[in-house]
């Protein structure tokens, strides 16, 4: 079943798109929780991570590329920030399209929460 992220994908619904190739999009987290929250997609419909396959290994590499190109374009890339994939009940995750946060522009505490 499509989710909200699937609309933002076909352009239905207005989100504040920084980074799109044919494979990922990327755009704000419409809630952040660090000054800087943006959130990686794969265009494909993938629930979680849990659902990737072998099949996806190039997908994959092409998000976390894609973090790693808009942390240095956004000049965070120096002062460092996290790639978070939260999977399933006990991480809480709230949309069942595969995504990757990528969290910046503050010092982040760990363990997290
Ligand atoms: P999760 O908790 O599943 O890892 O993260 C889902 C994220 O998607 C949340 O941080 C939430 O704020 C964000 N989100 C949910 N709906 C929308 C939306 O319609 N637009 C945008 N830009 N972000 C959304």
């Amino acid at each position: 079943m499509s989710t909200i992220f699937k609309d933002i994908i076909d352009k239905k619904i207005p989100a504040n798109i920084i980074y799109e190739n044919e494979n990922v999009l990327a755009f704000e987290d419409i809630n952040a929780v660090a000054p800087f929250h943006f959130l990686i997609i794969p265009k494909k419909e993938i629930k979680t991570i849990n659902d990737a396959s072998t099949k996806d290994r190039e997908l994959l590499g092409d998000m976390l590329l894609a973090a790693s190109n808009i942390a240095k374009e956004n000049n965070i890339d120096e002062d460092g920030y996290r790639l978070v994939i939260n999977c399933n009940r006990n991480a809480g995750q709230t949309v069942f399209h595969l995504h990757m946060h990528i969290l910046g522009g503050r010092k982040l505490s760990w363990p997290p929460g």
